[in-house]
């Protein structure tokens, strides 16, 4: 292995959060430093496409792509970190499972477009003009923006990915594991994982936190982070607020418990759990018991409390689900 290995990061449809990240290492930046060239990061250093294109093929060691493919730019910037880099890792839970842009797959471009070009309060087009992916002025020069795709897509719906790295961004200890990996394979001490590893735990988030849980958890009634202050110590579950660690995918340390937040479920589903969102439902079937037991009036009202399920149990994972499947194949 050579002394030192090259790293590209590239972001698609994403909120720069996974950049932050990585930069988020503090002072283990030097650590990464001392190991790795980072010859490509738009965000992080003033590095441009033309740069990246000059490039020869795969004399990148690392591409680290965070964010959705969302349009034809996204996925043209895939194709060219694929044939830059030997290894390309998926990023954070918008390169892996397509993320919170991903729940636009609920509806169409269309409706997007009507929304944000014509019915937004803040909208001022009375012609209903939309974006064109080709525009010529009156000299005949043209303007060209990227193809707004119909529904959002996961990295490796577009090109091939070697690892995964889940989280909503990927936690200081995650990025810390991954820097270990890179030290130990820079040294010559170790192998990287098998291609397909999710760099992560093959538990789930509730076997990482602290919580005191009953032997048989039970929910009577469905409330809100905003309505009450939860205990700090009670299993949230327990409390009646929807927490998505059974369904989870453990490894980022559980760091919202310590803020007394439930889990969102960022990490995505371990490998046993084919759709997150389903797994979490199940679980939370398995253990509502209202008050007066027995009356399916009452199950009724308790669900109907959840506002916004799909947003609730498909936060992150919308385009990788078994309903994004199914409207596919319509
Ligand atoms: S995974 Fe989270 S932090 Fe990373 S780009 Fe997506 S939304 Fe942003
Ligand atoms: S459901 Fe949530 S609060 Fe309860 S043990 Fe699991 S992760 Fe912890
Ligand atoms: S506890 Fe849940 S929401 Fe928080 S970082 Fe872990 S997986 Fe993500």
């Amino acid at each position: 292995m050579a002394d030192k290995i090259t790293i590209a990061l590239k972001r698609g449809a994403s909120c720069v959060g996974c950049d932050i990240a990585v930069v988020n290492l503090s002072e283990k930046l030097l650590d990464l430093l001392a190991i790795a060239d980072i010859v490509f990061a738009p965000t992080l250093i003033d590095t441009k496409y033309k740069d990246l294109k000059a490039m020869p093929d795969k004399s990148i060691t690392l591409g680290i792509y965070h964010g959705a493919v969302r349009n034809s730019e996204n996925e043209e910037l895939a194709h060219i970190i694929r044939q830059k880099c030997q290894i390309v890792i998926a990023y954070g839970a918008c390169a892996q499972f397509g993320g919170i842009p991903g729940l636009a797959n609920d509806t169409t471009k269309e409706n997007i477009f009507r929304t944000v070009y014509e019915t937004t309060h803040s909208t001022d087009n009375p012609q209903k003009v939309y974006p064109q992916e080709e525009w010529s002025d009156d000299n005949g020069h043209k303007l060209n923006l990227p193809k707004f795709y119909e529904r959002v897509k996961r990295l490796d719906e577009v090109i091939d990915v070697d690892y995964y790295v889940p989280a909503c961004p990927p936690t200081y200890d995650m990025n810390l594991q991954i820097l270990q990996m890179l030290s130990d394979f820079v040294a010559g001490k170790s192998e990287l994982p098998p291609k397909g590893t999710v760099i992560a735990s093959q538990k789930i988030v509730c076997d990482e936190c602290p919580r005191e849980k009953s032997e048989i958890v039970s929910m009577k009634d469905i409330k809100y982070i905003t309505e009450i202050i939860p205990d700090e110590e009670k299993c949230f579950l327990e409390q009646g607020i929807i927490c998505i660690g059974p369904a989870t995918r453990a490894g980022c340390g559980a760091p919202c418990m310590e803020a007394n937040m439930p889990c969102r479920g960022c990490m995505g589903p371990t490998a046993e759990m084919e759709d997150q969102g389903g797994a979490i439902l199940s679980a939370i079937a398995s253990i509502i018991t209202p008050e007066l037991e027995g009356l399916d009036e009452d199950i009724l009202k308790l669900v109907d409390k959840i506002k916004d399920p799909l947003g609730y149990f498909y936060r992150f994972t919308l385009p990788t689900s078994l309903l994004d499947k199914t409207k596919q194949e319509e």
